[in-house]
């Protein structure tokens, strides 16, 4: 298996789709148009100089978070370590969002959603959902390789609702 399990999740996962923002300069200083819930990635050499991989902005409060190499590591599946955690208040209140976060196409791939069922010794069946970058289904099957498991459903992340045979949402 080629696949990792995240098996820390504590809550669902959060989403940040890939998004383009809109490059400005105020008074002299770049500055972008930041979509709340999505991710962008500066091509500005002042800014990667910086040590930004990413920016980011919060879902919630629509505060914008640059990650940073020295803190910040997202893995090839798009998983951000560690989880997101706003560090913005609105109205001297703390903004609540902390979640476990993906990036999406993160290696230019979309993330895909797989639910798979494990054999357990009791002889039923123990249900676990993965994530991946690939272009499509046939590429998600080929990193999970050969495995004692079962594929429920296969389905993109982001902008798309993957559905089990029970029509349970696994994903957002
Ligand atoms: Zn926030």
């Amino acid at each position: 298996m080629v696949i990792e399990t995240h098996s820390s999740i504590i809550a669902e996962p959060f989403f940040f789709e890939a998004a383009v923002w809109e490059r400005k300069h105020l008074d002299g200083q770049i500055a972008y148009g930041a979509i709340p819930g999505t991710w962008f990635r500066p091509q500005d050499t002042v800014i990667l100089a910086t040590g930004i991989l990413a920016l980011i902005s919060c879902p919630n409060c629509k505060g914008v978070s640059g990650l940073n190499r020295k803190i910040h590591k997202v893995d090839r599946f798009g998983k951000l370590e560690p989880n997101f955690i706003c560090p913005f208040s609105i109205n001297k209140i703390r903004c609540s969002f902390n979640r476990n976060a993906f990036l999406d196409r993160w290696n230019k791939k979309p993330l895909y959603a797989i639910a798979l069922e494990y054999p357990t010794l009791s002889g039923g069946w123990r249900a676990q959902i993965e994530y991946c970058h690939a272009v499509n289904e046939a590429e998600v099957k080929k990193h999970l390789g050969p495995g004692s498991y079962r594929i429920v459903a296969i389905g993109p992340v982001v902008g798309y609702h993957v559905e089990d045979k029970e029509g349970k949402v696994l994903s957002v």
